[in-house]
């Protein structure tokens, strides 16, 4: 028989003095939303703690075979509130439920088995769901809050496209960073104002933006081109991913991570796909066609305002990606990442990212179906991809990680070598041929 877990409402009152932890999955993405959440009276604080201590806390308090994303939010909530930092009579705890057939809707439970187990049973878990799963009288996402919130991401999603492309070519070293924060702050303002959601201001912001990175001065060279998918923990996280992006950019790579809005966006797709080939209640497949239409437009926003500038590569279309995935996978195949995950693999691909490495937590069954199990499709429509499935769990060692991606990226070197050698043959042939043609005509 299963422990009933008893549960902490977070109330009306707490809202005013607690502090809400929330766990650290995209750094640049839920700076954002920090500051959308206080601007809505939340005093949300995105964890920053990393380190063994988190892995400790994890295996100490959750089931060992429990997967790898929800070991390391709940070892990093535990190890925060063990850390002194906080007063834990005043403070709560919120984690995502998305509603869906994986695990991920159920490590609200395990947090709080662990909390109990760890004693800190009377701290508040909040449930940030869609489907109003779970309720708290104290915590209410209104429709202006969603709508900023929305809007964060795909700024989010924006920001890191272009720190990525900018950052490993800029001459002064830290150049991209510092516009990067700048405009995190910046947007934080601007979310005060209210201003940030609406079209006509949206679109002059991003061109803002997009300027802002183009003016960063650049060496004009060229770098082994990397994409990144996977879990969506352990894609974007740092903790999750023993610092990827960072062991990328120390190897001389420009990296390419597709959005998070991509994700959502899938997500509510599949409302929309399930009424198609299940059936059930039409209305609703409707109303998620509907939310997909709205976040397809500031999509398009974010997609205009960097197609403008020829220097960087924009994403492509929700509606592409899920058009790029017909001869790989069936849309039915949706728990974890699902038909999302090759999609994005196709598209990175189509776009000159063709080296790839899919970041996969262990204890993650979806995610091996749908990211290593469609490698050889992938290969078959695209040869030249060249991808490499990396495990993370707390057992692995990021040697052995990043020994992995180093025998990928030897491949991607020999083929960028090989281009750049085919390119200047092809020029030195031009050459050749030029000035053989415009040799003088001898008069007899
Ligand atoms: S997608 Fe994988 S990691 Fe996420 S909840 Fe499901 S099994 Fe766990």
């Amino acid at each position: 028989m299963g422990i009933r877990v008893k549960r902490t409402e977070f109330t009306r009152e707490m809202k005013e003095d607690y502090t809400i932890l929330c766990p650290d999955m995209a750094p640049i993405h839920f700076s954002l939303l920090e500051k959308v959440f206080r601007n809505f009276g939340y005093n949300m604080t995105v964890l920053k703690n990393t380190g063994p201590s988190v892995v400790d806390q994890g295996l100490r308090n959750v089931h060992n075979d429990t997967c790898y994303p929800a070991l390391l939010v709940i070892g990093q909530m535990i190890d925060a509130l063990n850390s002194g930092e906080y007063d834990t009579e005043r403070v709560a705890l919120l984690i995502t439920q998305t509603g869906g057939g994986c695990r991920a809707s159920n490590y609200i439970h395990l947090l709080r088995k662990a909390l109990i187990k760890a004693g800190y049973g009377n701290v508040p878990v909040i449930s940030l769901n869609a489907g109003g799963m779970e309720k708290n009288s104290g915590f209410r996402v209104s429709f202006p809050m969603l709508k900023q919130s929305m809007a964060s991401l795909i700024y989010g999603d924006l920001l890191m496209l272009l720190y990525n492309q900018t950052r490993p070519y800029e001459k002064v070293q830290g150049e991209s960073r510092k516009n990067l924060d700048s405009w995190i702050d910046r947007l934080g303002e601007e979310f005060q104002s209210g201003r940030t959601i609406r079209q006509r201001e949206m679109k002059a912001l991003m061109k803002e933006i997009v300027l802002s990175f183009d003016r960063i001065e650049r060496e004009e060279k060229s770098k082994v081109k990397v994409g990144v998918v996977g879990e969506i923990y352990v894609k974007f996280s740092s903790l999750g991913n023993n610092q990827l992006e960072e062991f990328l950019h120390r190897e001389d790579c420009e990296v390419m991570v597709p959005g998070l809005m991509g994700f959502i966006m899938y997500t509510v797709e599949n409302g929309v796909i399930d009424q198609q080939l299940y059936g059930g209640k039409f209305w609703r497949s409707v109303v998620m066609d509907r939310v997909n239409r709205y976040l397809g437009g500031l999509e398009n926003t974010m997609i205009q305002a960097v197609r403008k500038n020829s220097r960087f590569t924009a994403p492509s279309p929700f509606k592409h990606l899920k058009s790029l995935v017909d001869d790989v996978i069936g849309l039915g195949c949706k728990m974890g990442e699902g038909w999302l995950l090759p999609a994005e693999m196709m598209e990175l691909v189509s776009k000159g990212y063709e080296n790839i490495v899919v970041t996969q937590p262990f204890g993650c069954l979806p995610n091996h179906i749908v990211g290593k199990g469609v490698v050889a499709n992938i290969k078959r429509i695209h040869p030249m991809a060249n991808i490499v499935p990396i495990d993370y769990d707390p057992g692995a060692t990021r040697v052995n990680q990043e020994n992995r991606i180093k025998l990928m990226l030897s491949v991607a070197r020999e083929k960028l070598d090989d281009v750049k050698s085919n390119a200047v043959d092809r020029i030195e042939t031009t050459i050749k041929e030029s000035s053989r043609d415009s040799q003088p005509v001898k008069m007899i």
